[in-house]
């Protein structure tokens, strides 16, 4: 199966949302695309399939909690064996959980904490020494810009995210010198189903909080995503991209 030249980018939450748009803007360099979602009703994850296979773009989607570090770490031997490389990891699977810290239930904390970023390291964990062997590769986390400026009943997600950020920084100058980078991209308020969940009046709220007056759409998150993982950023790495229309500056 070993191709010197096509690419393989694993995309974890590729089903929908922001991970769609990136498997769908990774599509047009035309790389073998995998990826990971939750949800045993495959139709999402079909959709993107079906997406990707009229741009001509062959791809996998697997059934994974990319919480459970064991089911990651075979996952991830399994591309390995059929592809021998991983050049792209972006680590997007995220939910939300949202109370106020008084009303938080102790499971809320920690399923939060087990899907957005233990997920990150089960994944980088399980990528990261291939990459070395390589001398090369690109990890791109989704984080959020509430990581960086807390949102009230957010108390989980933001610590999830700010986590990310902090990661993300310390596997860059852990692989650096392997030619690997490691960024991470910090969306605001973008229009998926994470968000359109929201009542109108609390989506207004936010969106008046938006010096561009507009949410962003998953299509701007994965531009972002595409150019951090291409040869045109190989000189940067360890840095939160933020792409939030001015949300935070
Ligand atoms: P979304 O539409 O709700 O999609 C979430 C994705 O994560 C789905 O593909 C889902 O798979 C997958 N997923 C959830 N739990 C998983 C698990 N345990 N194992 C594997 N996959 C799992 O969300 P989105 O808005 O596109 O968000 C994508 C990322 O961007 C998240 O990390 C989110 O925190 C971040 N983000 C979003 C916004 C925003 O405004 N939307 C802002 C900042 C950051 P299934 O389809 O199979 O359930």
């Amino acid at each position: 199966m070993g191709n010197g030249n096509q690419k393989t980018v694993v995309i974890t939450g590729g089903s929908r949302g922001i991970g769609r748009s990136v498997a769908l803007r990774f599509a047009e360099d035309r790389p073998r695309i995998i990826i990971a979602h939750y949800d045993p009703d495959e139709v999402e994850a079909n959709k993107t399939l079906n997406e990707l296979a009229q741009r001509g773009v062959i791809a996998e989607s697997h059934k994974i909690d990319v919480s459970s570090f064991e089911p990651v770490a075979s996952f991830f031997k399994g591309i390995l064996l059929k592809y021998e490389k991983i050049d792209v990891l972006v680590n997007n699977a995220g939910i939300t959980r949202d109370a106020l810290l008084m009303r938080m239930t102790e499971d809320e904390w920690d399923t939060v904490i087990r899907v957005n970023l233990k997920s990150v390291f089960n994944c980088t964990h399980a990528v990261v020494r291939s990459m070395i062997k390589q001398r090369g590769g690109r990890i791109c986390n989704i984080a959020s810009v509430v990581g960086q400026i807390g949102n009230a009943g957010q108390a989980n997600y933001a610590a999830s995210k700010a986590g990310i950020m902090g990661f993300t920084k310390t596997i860059a100058r852990e692989v650096a010198a392997r030619g690997i980078t490691v960024n991470a991209i910090a969306p605001g308020f973008i229009d998926t189903e994470m968000t359109s969940v929201l009542p109108e009046k609390v989506r207004g709220i936010f969106i008046g909080q938006i010096p561009l007056g507009k949410m962003g759409k998953p299509e701007d998150v994965a531009e972002a995503a595409y150019w951090l993982c291409s040869d045109a950023a190989s000189y940067i790495t360890g840095q939160i991209i933020h792409v939030n229309g001015g949300m935070y500056m």
